[in-house]
C-alpha cells in the first residue's frame, strides 16, 4: 500500500512538473509584429491593445530619419503607450542611411555626400544613396539615434538587415556582366590597405567579400556596444542567405557579438520564391544552433507583407515549423498584413493578419 501511494504521489509530482514546464514554455513564448505609418497616439493605443488581444507580447516600432527630425516626442509617447498595454518595445532604425531594411527616405545621404558608399565602378566615380558603414559621421548619427531610442524608454533596438550595396551591370554595347558593389570610398580603401597591404581590388575577390563582411560586423558590434551601455537590448536580423553578395556569409561572426542579445533571420518564403516548410526549417535550424552556441535568444520573422491571395494559410505553416524547430520568439512583418503601405501590402491583408493571430493564439492558449 505504501509503495502504491508512493507511486501515485510520484506520478502526480511528474504530471505537476510536466504541466509546470509546459506552462512555463508557453508563457515564455514571445510573439510580435512591426508597426509603422501612424503617429496619432489614440490610434496607436487602439492598435497596441489589438496586438495584445491578437497574441503579441512585443512590438517593433520603426523610428526613421523622418521620426528623428519631426516626431521625437511622439516616439516617446508611442513607446510609453505601447509599454502600458504590456508590450515589450523595440525600435528599428528603419531605412536610416538606406543601409537597413525599410521603405523610408534618407536625408542623411543627401546631406553628407562624402559619407555615401562609393561603387567599384571604373567608368567614373559613383557615390550611391547609401551611407558608408565605416563613415564616422554616419556612426555618430547612429549614436544619436540610439540616444533617442534610449530616451523613449524602449527595451531594445532592432538591427534589421544591415547591408552594403551590390548589383550587376551589363554594358548595352556588349561585354561581360560586371559585379557592382560598395564600398570603395577613401575610408574603406584606407582600411582595406591597412588590413591586406595592397590597394582594394575592383573585382569581387575573396578578400573583398571578407572585408565587406567585417565592415558590417564591426559596424553592428560598435552600435550594439553603444546601445548596451544605454541599457538597451540588442536584436539583429540577417538576410536568410549566406550568399556573400548580401554581405554576411558567415553568420557566426554576428552571433559572436557579445552585446547582441537576440539573433535572428527572416526566411520570407514568398519573397525568395521558396517552399515554406523547407526554407523556414532550414533558416530556423541555423539560427537556433548558432544561438545555442553563443547563448543568444533565437528569433524568426514571418512574412506578413506582399502575401499573395489564397496562400495566406502558409503563415500558419511557417509559425508551426519555426515552433517545432525550437524557436520561441517569433515576429511578423507587419501588423495587419501591412495594409498601411501600398508598396508592400498583401493582396488580402485582413486574412493575412487573421492567420498570424490564429497562429499566435494557438501557441499562447495551448
Ligand atoms: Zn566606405
Amino acid at each position: 500500500m505504501k509503495n502504491r501511494c508512493h507511486f501515485i504521489f510520484l506520478t502526480f509530482q511528474l504530471i505537476f512538473l510536466t504541466e509546470m514546464l509546459l506552462t512555463f514554455n508557453i508563457a515564455c513564448m514571445k510573439f510580435g509584429a512591426s508597426y509603422f505609418a501612424n503617429r496619432i497616439l489614440r490610434h496607436v493605443k487602439t492598435d497596441m491593445k489589438k496586438m495584445v488581444d491578437d497574441g503579441c507580447t512585443f512590438v517593433v516600432h520603426t523610428m526613421s530619419e523622418h521620426d528623428v527630425a519631426y516626431h521625437s516626442e511622439n516616439m516617446v509617447d508611442i513607446v510609453k503607450a505601447s509599454r502600458e498595454t504590456g508590450l515589450e518595445v523595440f525600435l528599428d532604425p528603419w531605412g536610416i542611411g538606406r543601409v537597413f531594411g525599410g521603405e523610408s527616405f534618407s536625408t542623411f545621404v543627401k546631406a553628407y555626400q562624402n559619407c555615401r558608399q562609393k561603387l567599384n565602378f571604373t567608368e567614373g566615380d559613383m557615390m550611391i544613396f547609401k551611407a558608408c558603414l565605416n563613415s564616422k559621421t554616419f556612426r555618430d548619427y547612429m549614436a544619436n539615434w540610439i540616444e533617442l531610442a534610449a530616451k523613449t524608454g524602449a527595451e531594445g533596438v532592432f538591427w534589421d538587415e544591415p547591408h552594403l550595396f551590390f548589383g550587376e551591370f551589363t554594358p548595352l554595347f556588349g561585354g561581360k556582366k560586371k559585379d557592382i558593389w560598395g564600398c570603395v570610398c577613401s575610408t574603406c580603401s584606407d582600411l582595406f590597405k591597412q588590413k591586406y597591404g595592397y590597394e582594394i581590388p575592383m573585382d569581387f575577390t575573396d578578400e573583398v567579400k571578407a572585408f565587406r563582411q567585417s565592415t558590417i560586423v564591426n559596424f553592428l558590434e560598435h552600435m550594439a556596444n553603444i546601445a548596451a551601455k544605454k541599457g538597451l537590448k540588442n536584436s539583429v536580423c540577417l538576410f536568410p542567405t549566406t550568399d556573400p553578395r548580401y554581405g554576411i556569409y558567415e553568420w557566426e561572426k554576428v552571433a559572436m557579438i557579445k552585446s547582441m542579445d537576440i539573433f535572428g533571420s527572416d526566411p520570407y518564403w514568398y519573397a525568395y520564391k521558396k517552399e515554406v516548410k523547407e526554407f523556414v526549417k532550414q533558416v530556423s535550424s541555423e539560427v537556433l544552433s548558432l544561438s545555442a552556441k553563443y547563448k543568444k535568444e533565437p528569433q524568426i520573422w514571418i512574412q506578413g507583407y506582399r502575401v499573395p491571395a489564397d496562400r495566406e494559410g502558409e503563415i500558419m505553416t511557417a509559425v508551426d515549423v519555426a515552433y517545432n524547430t525550437g524557436i520561441r520568439n517569433i515576429a511578423t512583418w507587419s501588423f495587419e498584413g501591412t495594409d498601411c503601405m501600398t508598396y508592400v501590402r498583401s493582396d488580402r491583408p485582413e486574412i493575412v493578419w487573421q492567420n498570424v493571430c490564429n497562429a499566435y493564439l494557438k501557441y499562447r492558449n495551448k
